[in-house]
């Protein structure tokens, strides 16, 4: 079923194509969705590939998401998973017991709770550091033998941006390996297989998909750490962390249009970051993409064509406002998750509940692909309301 390009391309003609692939009978693009999930085998008891049931091997739709995984974040070998979170706790599972992890105090929250909640059962020694502070890093590092330094950058939900190529360094000579959760800049602005980490990892529910209607999850490799990636796929194959055939084909085709939205969704994000930072009801917006942001240096040199669509607006009206404000808007839609063509707003400190670190005043923005001009006007109507309303 495999017709892939011959010469490397770009990531706009990879994705446009999704490789190229067609039906090799017919020619049919893209090709027939193959759904079934076993195999059979001919009268010699042969099977006609290596595929035999999926969720050993996969399936020609995972592959062809996992080919385009590869290319994009310049790659030997990818996983397709069933969500984010499979393709996290896969990667913290596949570490012998007794493994020392360090992991950023600031992270998308379902890690944080993963880790409160199984990481001592899995024989794991987790230290938080401020990933953005790299003397903690180091002495985090010199403190005692590291398996694994994990990176989200820019991180949920202050978008705190660490310097991956200088962790990286720190990793390496500290003999960890480096993986950095890659959601939220995309391949499209960041290629952290570039600066060094050995495993990106991918939330593909959120932008590589791009259309809220499919949950998935990635891993992909450099070819640095062949022992633990063998363990990845047998983790994968043995926990049965694959999603369904359906959902790959999905995501190939959202991921069609991935470097389109990608700059679109920057842009504006950029713009509206811009117009509510010098907004008198606003006491600031965390978005990596303003010369005001604390990791805008580091943000600036590892990140091209854009700061992704992600910002958080801290209100200077307290106790309330902000969850006012979420409750108020009509355009960007009060919701989870992000990524999606369509604009959501979200009062992360209700959404986490207990233990949340977020701060009351602050709201998350995920900027989709509407008029900037009609997000700027919803916002500034909601804030107006929200700070009035406490
Ligand atoms: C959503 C998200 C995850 C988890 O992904 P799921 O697909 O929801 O399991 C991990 N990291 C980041 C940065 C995310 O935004």
């Amino acid at each position: 079923m495999s017709t892939a390009t011959a010469a490397p391309v770009s990531a706009a003609t990879a994705v446009a194509q999704a490789l190229g692939r067609r039906a090799r009978d017919t020619g049919a693009y893209p090709p027939a969705v193959s759904v079934g999930v076993t195999y059979v085998r001919d009268r010699d008891y042969a099977l006609p590939t290596p595929m035999a049931y999926q969720r050993d091997q996969g399936s020609p739709a995972f592959e062809q998401v996992e080919e385009l995984l590869t290319h994009l974040e310049h790659g030997t070998e990818a996983l397709l998973m069933s969500s984010g979170m499979a393709a996290i706790t896969a990667v913290f599972q596949a570490l012998p017991s007794g493994s020392r992890v360090v992991v950023p105090e600031v992270k998308y929250f379902g890690l944080t709770k993963w880790l409160r909640t199984f990481g001592a059962d899995q024989g794991l020694t987790v230290v938080e550091v401020p990933m953005d502070d790299l003397d903690a890093v180091r002495a985090a590092l010199r403190a005692a033998p590291t398996a694994l330094v994990w990176v989200e950058t820019p991180a949920n939900p202050t978008w705190k941006v660490t310097d991956v190529a200088a962790v990286a360094q720190l990793a390496r000579q500290a003999g960890a390996l480096l993986a950095v959760d890659n959601t939220v800049a995309t391949p499209v602005h960041t290629n952290p297989l570039l600066l060094g980490a050995s495993i990106v990892m991918h939330s593909a529910t959120k932008y590589l998909n791009g259309h809220d209607d499919v949950m998935a999850g990635g891993l992909v490799t450099d070819g640095s750490v062949p022992e633990l990636w063998e363990r990845l796929k047998e983790q994968r194959r043995l926990a049965g962390q694959i999603p369904g055939t359906l959902e790959a084909y999905l995501l190939q085709r959202g991921m069609r249009t991935l470097t389109v939205r990608m700059p679109a969704v920057s842009r504006s994000a950029m713009e509206i970051a811009t117009y509510f930072s010098e907004h008198p009801l606003v006491e600031r917006v965390a978005y990596p993409g303003l010369a005001s942001d604390p990791g805008h240096r580091v943000a600036a040199k590892q990140m091209s064509g854009g700061f992704s669509g992600m910002m958080s607006v801290f209100l200077r009206a307290k106790g309330g406002a902000a969850l006012e404000t979420a409750k108020a808007t009509e355009l960007f839609l009060p919701a989870t998750s992000l990524g999606g063509t369509a604009s959501l707003i979200e009062h992360r400190f209700t959404f986490e509940g207990p233990g949340s670190r977020s701060p009351e005043n602050m709201v998350r923005l995920s900027v989709g692909l509407e008029d900037t001009g009609e997000l700027i006007a919803d916002l500034e109507q909601a804030i107006a309301y929200g700070s009035k309303a406490v």
